[in-house]
């Protein structure tokens, strides 16, 4: 294909695209092989614990409890569909997921230039890149560009290639990083695809989370084997039949160990991905859910996240002659105004010359269709073509362009070399200090260029100060006459300034009050100047008591920054790597720390950071790759939304963890206690596995749908390494797992006089009454029922309803009572029970709130 690059100059027709894309296939390398759903089905009856089940359901047939067998597979039965519809839900997500990263590119269709998903990338497009992006396939250089092509992905070799059209059929590589060519290959068929097909599928790790989780698992497993054994042991000595026994410890095993638990979770967090997803985050590791619920600082970028990106120029400063520009957005209505009169580029030439500049260092494209204009490119550039239009400027033909050094965020500047008549002219703009850097001269109120000497530069920056103060952005312009396309920027005139303004998204104040709630701290770290970022900061509600720049940041000692950034700073006028230092620094004392980013040098710091935040839009793929969450909308108070989330789906983990054992606690200590008191079996084996249905499962799930508490972004955020289960969860889980196991156990011994079935069904009703009755302790650590909303929880109440009439059936209904060795209980005994559920539905309430209003009491006496 390497000399196929018809329609080089206008790219292709979308006819011709349409063609050549049916002949060669979609630009996509070959995508893993999804796992066959017989895999994951299979993979549900391998876990050891699943294995003994089977075995112990084999035994309990052979000795004739037909009953045991049936419900033991049964559970098997449930356990396994269980897993694998989560399983199933999880590929299928994942696969979804996988899609909607896929990325688009800037091509030329038809004559204009249109994004588009780079699969429809076809052999002959002409590709348009900016700085950062990924090459989408193999291209051929055609404009005349100067550039800088990392290939170091390819070569190994980690210094950038220089490129120049003119040597002969340049190549440039898919995943290299470029500006502009033409497809000679796409898809399988580049050389990035040669080399994909050589990487192995890169395995993604255990989660943080889910190796907490696995830990617990194989900690409460080798408890219920020892437990079981130790049963067992004391059961055959108290000379008890062995098959019950055998039975009884093997269900008491399953009893103690939550293995519905890594499904629940998961179910949890990938409820919590999609929820996510509908607040416009998209989760590229499910850890990061979690970690972002404790993030302790958000270090954010300014420019399209906690702004609009929406830039319109409304001031313009010439030696000599200040002007204001009306109209808002991209939309060419609105003039240029001086002295309270309108001009035109062609009255003026020194802002023709100015705006010359800005059209010319410019890869923006503007459109009308319907629904109004709009804008293709930096929105920093869409701006100055805008200016273009409101003062009539004659637009630069591309095709005079020769030369290229692209902006970047280190230089902060670019310039360009434009063909003018029989000249050649360099054309620079740039945050105005970095420009003037560059400037020998300064073009002169009568017309002629003057020299720049420091009281003129000092000049230049206050009036540049002033432009800044009240939030806008500034670019400085400027030009020389140069012989050599490929000249070094230097010896320029400085021709004048331009202040653009992008107002903050109208969600941002409440977004940054929320998080100053949560005990989040905010840092804004901009490339922008520190006037226009501290007005910023300042609009959207962050406190500003010092502003740091780059170069400051270069010259503080280690202790210096961190003590520093103990206190209300931002920073601006930064470069990526700055990022780096200050992500390392703010973990270094403690913080875990949540970073945003969109260029390809923000990868090293998306990575560093605990939660890498990418821009879904104006982000690289670079920046993408890196990163653990995408913002589809870029937006600032998204990222907040998403720690809500992610301390919701947190608190919920914790919520079910410490319920499920609970009710197994109680479980375990009744039977436990029971057997070195020498009774008779307090529960059946099929009783237990009545429970282990009745109890976990549905319930818990309905516990983790739990709504965010009112109060939750009022909290401090939780430690990064707080364990899933804490000091006061197992003192929960142990007082819980006292009073239902105490309790069964002494209304199985006060009715042992009327009957071992009797007293074993009060024992079975009631702790089952109990566990149900303490699930709404479950739903908050810290908040009575009357902040959360009674009917706050509808899956949990519908679960009640549901797990409380099957224990109904259990008692009364003829199938169940002979599966289960149930007796009726009169409504005196039903009476019973239920009093004896009440303490655990009111006393952890009375608890909180006696907790709470001492907790007010304090505060009230502190002040
Ligand atoms: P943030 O990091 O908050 O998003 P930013 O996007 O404003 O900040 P940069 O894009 O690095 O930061 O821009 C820094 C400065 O570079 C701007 O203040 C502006 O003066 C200048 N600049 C921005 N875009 C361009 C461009 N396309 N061409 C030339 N100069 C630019």
């Amino acid at each position: 294909m390497a000399g196929d690059t018809g329609g080089a100059a206008f790219g292709l027709t979308s006819t011709q695209a349409a063609e050549r894309l049916a002949e060669v296939g979609p630009n996509q390398l070959a995508e893993r092989k999804p796992v066959s759903r017989w895999v994951i089905l299979a993979r549900q009856f391998t876990s050891p614990l699943i294995v003994m089940l089977i075995v112990a359901a084999g035994i309990a047939a052979a000795l004739g409890e037909t009953v045991d067998a049936v419900a033991i597979v049964l559970v098997v039965l449930l356990n396994g569909l269980l897993g694998f519809v989560q399983e199933w839900r999880t590929e299928t997500a994942l696969a979804a997921l996988r899609n909607m990263l896929a990325t688009e590119a800037r091509v030329v269709r038809d004559g204009a230039q249109v994004m588009i998903d780079t699969r429809q990338i076809v052999p002959g497009d002409l590709v348009i890149l900016d700085s950062g992006d990924k090459v989408p396939a193999d291209l051929v250089l055609t404009s005349g560009m100067r550039l800088k092509v990392d290939e170091s992905i390819l070569t190994g070799e980690s210094v950038p290639v220089d490129k120049h059209t003119g040597d002969e059929d340049v190549p440039l590589y898919m995943g290299s990083n470029v500006v502009a060519g033409v497809v000679r290959a796409t898809g399988p068929r580049t050389e990035f695809g040669h080399i994909a097909e050589l990487t192995a599928s890169i395995d993604v790790g255990e989660t943080h989370l889910q190796a907490q989780l696995a830990r617990l698992a194989r900690l409460l497993g080798g408890m219920a084997l020892g437990l079981a054994g130790l049963v067992l042991a004391a059961g055959l000595m108290s000379g008890r039949d062995l098959h019950e026994m055998f039975l009884t410890s093997i269900a008491l095993a399953v009893a103690m160990v939550p293995e519905g638990l890594p499904a629940v979770v998961t179910i949890t967090l990938a409820l919590g991905a999609s929820a996510m997803l509908r607040r416009q985050s998209l989760v590229r590791r499910l850890q990061a859910v979690e970690t972002l619920g404790a993030a302790t600082v958000i270090c954010t970028d300014k420019t399209g996240t906690l702004t609009e990106n929406a830039m319109t120029v409304t001031r313009i400063w010439t030696p000599g002659r200040s002007y204001d520009v009306t109209g808002t957005g991209y939309d060419p209505a609105g003039h240029i105004a001086a002295e309270g009169g309108r001009v035109r580029a062609a009255d003026d030439p020194r802002l023709a010359e100015l705006i010359d500049v800005g059209l010319s260092c410019n890869h923006a494209e503007l459109g009308h269709r319907e629904a109004g204009w709009h804008m293709v490119g930096d929105p920093t550039e869409g701006a100055l073509v805008t200016l273009g239009f409101k003062g009539w400027a004659e637009l630069p033909n591309p095709a005079d362009r020769l030369a290229e050094i692209p902006f970047d965020a280190e230089r902060k500047r670019m310039s360009v070399v434009m063909r003018r008549g029989g000249a050649l002219v360099q054309m620079v703009k740039g945050a105005p200090e970095m420009v003037l850097d560059v400037c020998t001269r300064v073009q002169g109120a009568g017309g002629d260029p003057e020299p720049l000497t420091p009281a003129r530069r000092a000049e230049i920056e206050g009036v540049a100060a002033e432009m800044a103060s009240n939030g806008r952005r500034l670019l400085g312009l400027a030009m020389r006459r140069v012989e050599d396309p490929l000249a070094g920027e230097e010896g320029l005139v400085f021709l004048g300034l331009v202040g653009m303004i992008d107002p903050p998204r109208a969600e941002v104040k409440q977004a940054v009050g929320l998080c100053r709630r949560a005990g989040i701290r905010v840092v804004m770290i901009t490339g922008d100047a520190p006037l226009t970022g501290a007005a910023i900061a300042r609009e959207i509600g962050l406190q500003v008591d010092r502003m740091l720049i780059g170069d400051d940041l270069d010259r503080l000692s280690e202790e210096d920054l961190h003590e520093v950034l103990k206190g209300n700073v931002h920073f601006a006028r930064t470069a990526p790597a700055h990022k780096m230092r200050l992500v390392g620094a703010l973990q270094q004392s403690g913080n875990l720390v949540a970073m945003t980013g969109d260029g390809v040098n923000d990868a090293p710091a998306l990575r560093q950071a605990d939660i890498g935040i990418a821009m879904g839009h104006r982000g690289t793929d670079v920046a993408k790759d890196a990163s653990d969450l995408v913002l589809l909308d870029d937006n600032f108070a998204t990222i907040v939304g998403a720690v809500e989330e992610g301390r919701r789906q947190f608190s919920n983990i914790q919520r079910f963890v410490r319920y499920l054992l609970s009710s197994n606690a109680g479980e375990v200590l009744a039977i436990v206690a029971n057997l070195f008191l020498g009774g008779p079996l307090i529960f059946l084996a099929t009783q237990i596995l009545w429970m282990n249905l009745v109890t976990d499962g549905v319930t818990a799930v309905a516990l983790g749908m739990e709504k965010p508490a009112p109060d939750q972004m009022d909290q401090p955020p939780v430690p990064g390494d707080h364990p899933i289960l804490d000091l006061p969860g197992l003192m929960m889980i142990a007082c819980f797992g006292l009073y239902t196991g105490g309790v069964s156990l002494w209304l199985f011994y006060s009715h042992l006089g009327q009957g071992e079935d009797l007293a074993r069904t009060m024992a079975f009703a009631g702790i089952v009454v109990f566990e149900k009755a303490s699930v709404f302790a479950f739903r908050s650590f810290r908040l009575p029922m009357s902040r959360i909303g009674y009917l706050s929880n509808r899956p949990l109440l519908l679960a009640f309803a549901v797990t409380m009439a099957m224990q109904v059936a259990a008692i009364y209904w003829p199938p169940l009572q002979h599966l289960l060795h149930t007796v009726p209980l009169s409504g005196e005994q039903l009476g019973l029970l239920g009093a004896l559920a009440l303490p655990l539905l009111l006393v952890p309430e009375l608890v909180k709130y006696a907790r709470r209003s001492r907790a007010r009491g304090l505060s009230v006496a502190a002040r």
